[in-house]
């Protein structure tokens, strides 16, 4: 009889989308007249930009004419879409990336999903509390991460750096060494930055103990303080101990397009076995490559007509931001982020729970967002907003939220 990759059955229910969705539902069946606002799920909602439909139909036409066909990508991706990252998100910031040091892929869940298939399930994990969910899910899968404990909602083998109002939601050095250490910033779901100082002394304790950091910044696009670092390599010393993902989803509104990116010094080694030679490796064996349509969309994101117009939707997106965090502020709520995230992190008053108050505001206000303590232990009593909704929305939801009484 075959046997299932017990690591699978370890892993505790993700109930927060699903658990939303039905509470959701339930109150709509059960007033049907209630107009809801979601500023819940971390999805874009305006179109794609005008240049990058443009690309599209370019590529589209290509493909359907024998000369301009093109089949399997190659593995690492094209390299007029390699060389345009390079330039515009790596050397214009003054980081040292070479095109060939750059994997393209169908987005950042993959590959920080996927990455720690290249290491040892010796090494121990360092994340941030609360997280991503994927970091933890995908190294429990592997079975890098012990045993869980319902109570505290924690694994035994994980290392969890809480990010609390204490901290500034920035993760302190850990007491324990580990050996890959997850970082994402600007943060989802707090909406938080760490500044390029606090970046490099992550870099040099990386190279001190010999870890590997794997940076999520898949939301660079929306920092808007100068001190706030757009990549790791932006730190010296970044190309022997860290690899980072980046995403064209929420830049350029690709959720549903598919596009991101790693990349991977070639200086990374543990002794001389080169990570980004595994990488390759990985990526040849497992992965076709994005697709050639897709590819030239994202080019067109670096254009100049792309770069306009996707300024343009960042700053959006980015108003929504700072209606929330203004009117929040000034109703008395206690909020972070939004500066330079599309999140706002937000204490639920009065020492309500996350889930507490996020019954309270369906029911009271027909808002809906995410409760914190869905992204681990130190999530509960907050509560994440999203400014990805549309305007209008946003300014309804904060004006029911400023007239909310507890
Ligand atoms: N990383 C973080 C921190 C995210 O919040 C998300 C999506 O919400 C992703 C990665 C996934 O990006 P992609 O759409 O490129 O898979």
């Amino acid at each position: 009889m075959f046997k299932v990759n017990d690591n699978y059955l370890k892993l505790p229910g993700s109930y927060l989308f699903s658990t939303i969705g039905k509470k959701v539902n339930a109150y709509s069946a059960a007033h049907p007249d209630k107009k809801i606002i979601r500023l819940g799920i971390g999805d874009v909602t305006q179109p794609l930009a005008p240049a990058i439909i443009d690309a599209l139909h370019g590529a589209v036409d290509e493909m359907g004419k024998a000369e301009t066909f093109h089949g399997y990508a190659p593995d690492l991706g094209y390299e007029f879409l390699r060389n345009a990252i390079a330039e515009n998100d790596y050397k214009a910031r003054g980081c040292d990336i070479a095109p060939d040091e750059i994997f393209v892929s169908d987005g950042a869940k993959c590959d920080c999903g996927n990455i720690q298939e290249i290491f040892s399930l010796d090494n121990k994990i360092a994340v941030c509390d609360p997280v991503y969910p994927v970091y933890v899910d995908s190294n429990v899968m592997a079975g890098r991460t012990g045993t869980y404990d319902p109570k505290s909602e924690t694994w035994s083998d994980v290392i969890y750096m809480p990010c609390l109002a204490e901290n500034g939601f920035a993760p302190e050095l850990p007491k324990e060494t580990p050996d890959l250490i997850y970082l994402c910033f600007p943060n989802n779901p707090t909406g938080a930055t760490i500044t390029k100082a606090q970046l490099q002394e992550w870099v040099d304790y990386a190279n001190k103990v010999g870890a590997v950091i794997l940076y999520d910044a898949a939301y660079e696009a929306y920092i808007s303080e100068p001190d706030v670092p757009h990549s790791i390599y932006e730190c010296e010393g970044a190309r022997t101990c860290a690899i980072e993902f980046r995403s064209f989803s929420k830049n350029a509104g690709f959720t549903g397009v598919r596009l991101g990116f790693t990349v991977i010094p070639k200086d990374l080694k543990s002794g001389d076995v080169s990570l980004h030679a595994l990488w390759a490796r990985r990526h040849g064996t497992k992965y076709n490559g994005a697709p050639y349509i897709v590819q030239r969309a994202g080019e067109a994101v670096y254009s100049a007509a792309g770069k306009a117009q996707l300024k343009e939707q960042v700053a959006y997106y980015m108003n929504n931001a700072h209606y929330i965090l203004n009117g929040l502020k000034e109703a008395g709520f206690t909020v972070s982020g939004g500066v330079n995230a599309p999140y706002i992190w937000l204490k639920a008053p009065n020492g309500m729970t996350s889930w507490e108050f996020f019954d309270y505001l369906l029911e009271n206000v027909n808002v809906v967002g995410t409760p914190g303590s869905g992204f681990g232990p130190s999530g509960e009593h907050y509560f994440r907003l999203t400014a990805f909704g549309s305007y209008e929305n946003t300014v309804e939801a904060v004006n029911r939220l400023k007239k909310i009484r507890l």
